[in-house]
C-alpha cells in the first residue's frame, strides 16, 4: 500500500517529525485544527479492524508521550480516530489525532 502516510514513513515525502519509535511516528498535521494537532501513525500499514492489541497500546502510549513533549499533558487534550466513510477518514492508514493547546 502506498498511501501518503506510507510515503512519509518511507521518507519519500517530507514531514515535520516530533517523535518516533520502532512502531510509530508523530508528525504535525498539515492542516491543523487546533494550536497542537499531531498525527500518531503506525509504521505498519494497518487499519483499526486489523490492529494488534500491543500496537494499539503502543500508539496510545505514544499519544501520551507526545502530549508530554509538547507540554499539553497538564492542560489536557483530545484524541480522535476517524474511521471509514461515515467517520470522515481521508487517509486509509490508521492514525490518531492529538489535539490541544486551547480549550476545545
Ligand atoms: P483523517 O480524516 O483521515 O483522519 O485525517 C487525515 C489527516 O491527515 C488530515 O487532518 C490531513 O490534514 C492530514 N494530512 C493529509 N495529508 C498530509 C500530509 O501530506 N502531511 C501531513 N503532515 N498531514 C497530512
Amino acid at each position: 500500500m502506498s498511501d501518503i502516510f506510507c510515503k512519509i514513513i518511507a521518507g519519500e515525502i517530507p514531514a515535520e517529525k516530533i517523535a518516533e519509535t520502532a512502531d510509530w511516528i508523530a508528525i504535525h498535521d498539515i492542516h491543523p485544527k487546533a494550536p497542537v494537532h499531531v498525527l500518531v501513525i503506525p509504521k505498519q500499514h494497518v487499519e483499526l479492524q486489523d490492529i494488534d492489541p500491543a500496537l494499539a497500546g503502543a500508539l496510545l502510549v505514544g499519544v501520551r508521550e507526545v502530549a508530554r513533549k509538547l507540554e499539553i499533558d497538564k492542560s489536557g487534550f483530545r484524541v480522535m480516530i476517524n474511521h471509514g466513510e461515515h467517520g470522515g477518514q481521508e487517509v486509509s492508514h490508521l492514525h490518531l489525532h492529538l489535539l490541544g493547546g486551547k480549550k476545545l
